[in-house]
C-alpha cells in the first residue's frame, strides 16, 4: 500500500487527485495539506495547514497541486522528509529543478516533476519536437482556463525546450517587424514565440503550428476534464517509489 499525502487538495487538480486516490485499492491518503484549510480530518484522512507540521509523518509519496510560489520549497521538504515528490504545479526555473534532481539523488528518492500528465500532451510535445527539425518556423499557442496563475504554461516551456534541442537556430519573423501593442508578438523563446490564451471554460489546451513554403502544419491537444491528467499522476505515484533520482516530465517514467 503506497501512503500519498496531497498538497493543495482543496485545488481544482488537488481535489480530483484526491479522488484518484480514494479509489485505488493500491493507494492510501496518509495527510493532506492547505494552507486555508478549516477542517482538522477529512474523510478520516489527517489535514494540515502547515507544512512543517507533518515533518516526520509516515508516508512515501507527497502529491503536490498547489500554485507556482510554494511548489520548490514543497518539494524540498518532501524529499528532505523522504517522500518522493510527485509534483504537477507548475513555475519551476530551470535551476530549481537541477536542485531537486541533485537533491533526490543525495536523498536515493524517486520523484517527478509533470508540466503535463496526460498521455496526449505527452505525445503532442514528443510529436512536436520530431516535426520541428524539418518544420523551424512555429509558433505555440497554449490556452487555459482564466485562474491560472502563471504564463506560459509549463507545457509550453516544456515544449518549447524540447523544440529548441532539435531545431536549426534562428529568429522568426520580419528583421524590421514592429510591436505596435507591446506584447502582439508574444513571448520570445530561442528565436520562436509563445502566445497564452486565458479564458473561462477552457481547462488545458496547446496548439502547435508550423508554417513552411505552401505548407502548414498544426499539431493541438486538449484536456477537456481535469481526469484526463489523473492516469498519469496515478502511474507516477506507482513509479516514483521504486526509483532512486527525481526526473523532470512523464515520458521518463513511461
Ligand atoms: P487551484 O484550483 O488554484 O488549486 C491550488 C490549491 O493549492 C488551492 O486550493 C490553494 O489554496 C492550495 N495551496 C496554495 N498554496 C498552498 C500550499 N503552500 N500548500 C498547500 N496547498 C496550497 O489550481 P489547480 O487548477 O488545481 O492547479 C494547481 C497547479 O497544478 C497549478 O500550478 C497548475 O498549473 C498545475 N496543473 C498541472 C497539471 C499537470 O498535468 N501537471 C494540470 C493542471 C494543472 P488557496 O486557493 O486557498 O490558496
Amino acid at each position: 500500500m503506497i501512503k500519498v499525502i496531497i498538497a493543495g487538495f482543496k485545488g481544482k487538480m488537488g481535489s480530483t487527485a484526491m479522488d484518484m486516490v480514494k479509489n485505488d485499492a493500491d493507494l492510501t491518503l496518509a495527510a493532506l495539506v492547505d494552507p486555508f484549510a478549516q477542517e482538522k480530518v477529512v474523510d478520516g484522512v489527517p489535514v494540515f495547514t502547515v507544512k512543517e507540521d507533518l515533518a516526520g509523518l509516515d508516508a512515501d509519496v507527497w502529491v503536490d497541486f498547489t500554485t507556482p510560489q510554494f511548489v520548490y520549497e514543497n518539494t524540498r521538504f518532501a524529499l528532505e522528509n523522504g517522500w518522493a515528490p510527485v509534483v504537477g504545479t507548475t513555475g519551476f526555473t530551470p535551476e530549481e529543478i537541477d536542485e531537486l534532481i541533485d537533491l533526490s539523488i543525495q536523498k536515493k528518492l524517486g520523484g517527478l516533476i509533470a508540466p503535463n500528465f496526460a498521455i496526449g500532451a505527452i505525445l503532442l510535445m514528443q510529436f512536436a519536437a520530431q516535426a520541428a527539425r524539418y518544420f523551424p518556423n512555429l509558433e505555440i499557442i497554449e490556452l487555459h482556463h482564466d485562474k491560472k496563475k502563471d504564463a506560459p504554461s509549463g507545457t509550453a516551456i516544456k515544449t518549447a525546450e524540447l523544440i529548441s534541442k532539435v531545431r536549426a537556430a534562428q529568429t522568426q519573423g520580419a528583421a524590421d517587424e514592429e510591436e505596435l501593442l507591446a506584447g502582439a508578438r508574444g513571448a520570445e523563446f530561442d528565436g520562436f514565440r509563445i502566445h497564452s490564451v486565458r479564458l473561462p471554460g477552457l481547462v488545458a489546451h496547446q496548439e502547435v503550428i508550423f508554417g513552411a513554403q505552401g505548407e502548414g502544419l498544426t499539431i493541438r491537444h486538449d484536456s477537456y476534464d481535469r481526469v484526463s491528467f489523473m492516469s498519469g499522476v496515478n502511474l507516477a505515484i506507482k513509479e516514483v517509489v521504486k526509483r532512486e533520482q527525481l526526473v523532470y516530465g512523464l515520458e521518463h517514467l513511461l
